[in-house]
C-alpha cells in the first residue's frame, strides 16, 4: 500500500491513510473523516458509513437508496444477506404510482449488465396485503448458501448500483 504524505484536502492535517477498496486507492482522513479518491468510490463509501450510521446493512443500501430515490417507487424491505445463515441478499419495493417505467428501467439495466453479475439476477412479483417486487439472484430452491456464494451477490449489489447511476443518464431510461 502506497502512503502518500499530501495533508488532508478539508482539514490540512497529515493524519492521512491511504486504503485499497477493490482495484482502488482512497485516502481518509482521520482526524475529520474526509474521504479523497475516483468520485463514484467516495459516493460508495460515504453511502456506506451512512449506512453504518442507521444500522442497516452496507451492502444492500447503496442500491436499495438508489432505487427509493426512482420517482414512484417505494422501498419496502432489503438486506445485504448473511454470509453465516447462508442468505442471499434482496432488495424489496412497490410501485407507489401503480405505473410500471421503473420496473421496465431496472428491468431493461438487468438484461444489459448479465454478463456481468457473478449471480442470476430477477425481479419476482410478490403479493402481501399489497403488489410488491424483490430484487434477488435467482435460486433453485436451495435453502442455504454459501459464504462465498452471498459475498458474490454482495459483490454484484456494488456493480448493479454503480451501472444503474450511468443508465440513469441514457437515452432509452424512461422518465417522466
Ligand atoms: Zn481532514
Amino acid at each position: 500500500m502506497d502512503y502518500e504524505p499530501e495533508p488532508c484536502d478539508s482539514c490540512g492535517n497529515h493524519a492521512v491513510i491511504a486504503r485499497r477498496v477493490g482495484a482502488e486507492v482512497v485516502r481518509e482522513c482521520e482526524v475529520c473523516d474526509n474521504l479523497e479518491g475516483p468520485p463514484d468510490l467516495i459516493e460508495l463509501l460515504e453511502l456506506q458509513r451512512e449506512a453504518d450510521g442507521l444500522g442497516v446493512s452496507i451492502d444492500s443500501y447503496p442500491l436499495a437508496h438508489f432505487i427509493e430515490d426512482l420517482p414512484g417507487v417505494r422501498i419496502i424491505g432489503d438486506s445485504g444477506g448473511d454470509r453465516k445463515q447462508g442468505t442471499m441478499p434482496f432488495v424489496a419495493f412497490e410501485l407507489s404510482d401503480r405505473r410500471t417505467w421503473q420496473l421496465e428501467n431496472i428491468g431493461q439495466a438487468l438484461r444489459l449488465m448479465r454478463g456481468d453479475l457473478k449471480c442470476e439476477w430477477s425481479i419476482e412479483f410478490t403479493f402481501d396485503f399489497q403488489m410488491a417486487f424483490e430484487l434477488h439472484p435467482r435460486h433453485d430452491g436451495e435453502v442455504k448458501h454459501t459464504a462465498d456464494q452471498v459475498q458474490a451477490a454482495r459483490d454484484d449489489l456494488v456493480t448493479i448500483w454503480r451501472r444503474l447511476q450511468t443508465y440513469r443518464g441514457l437515452s432509452w431510461w424512461k422518465r417522466e
